[in-house]
């Protein structure tokens, strides 16, 4: 038993020792050197090539990571159009970017024509008229005032309803 690990041991010296005078070793050392050289030459110039490559997928990454991202909506300060009844009118509006109400507009309650609202004068002596739909002569309301003192009353109440 052991004298046959001696003698593969030996044949495996041997082989060696024989294959090191043929010139085995020297030949396999030089192709390992040759390999080596080719190694260090292949990652010697795309060192400088390969970080640029890393920088830029680095760079695309974080970009596509921030196109990605869904965008944080803005605060919802109102909805962009609205409507509500005050005093027995449909008023429509929107607001601007800053939030204030705009084209406040009076609609029937009724068939929600757009209603004219006019200013009190010398038509209206007693200082109160009613306004009456064009369309389907409903009568939306009573007006005892300025047309934009009775708006301004609007806005006061949506303001209101707007916390
Ligand atoms: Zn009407």
């Amino acid at each position: 038993m052991g004298g046959r690990l001696r003698l593969l041991v030996a044949l495996a010296v041997g082989l060696a020792i024989v294959g090191w005078f043929l010139g085995f070793w020297s030949s396999l050392a030089a192709w390992l050197a040759a390999f080596g050289r080719f190694l260090a030459a292949s990652t010697e110039v795309p060192n400088w090539l390969l970080g640029l490559f890393a920088l830029c997928a680095v760079i695309v990454a974080g970009w596509l990571g921030a196109s990605l991202r869904p965008e944080r909506a803005p605060p919802r300060r109102a909805p962009i159009r609205s409507q509500e009844a005050f005093f027995n009118i449909r008023w429509r509006w929107s607001y601007d970017e800053s939030g204030a109400v705009r084209d406040l507009a009076p609609h029937c309650l009724r068939c929600d024509h757009r209603l004219v609202l006019q200013d009190l004068d010398h038509r209206h002596p007693v200082g109160r008229y009613e306004c009456r739909c064009e369309s389907c002569g409903a009568v939306a309301c009573e007006i005892d005032c300025p047309v934009d003192e009775f708006e301004r009353r609007v806005l006061s109440r949506i303001h209101q309803q707007g916390g």
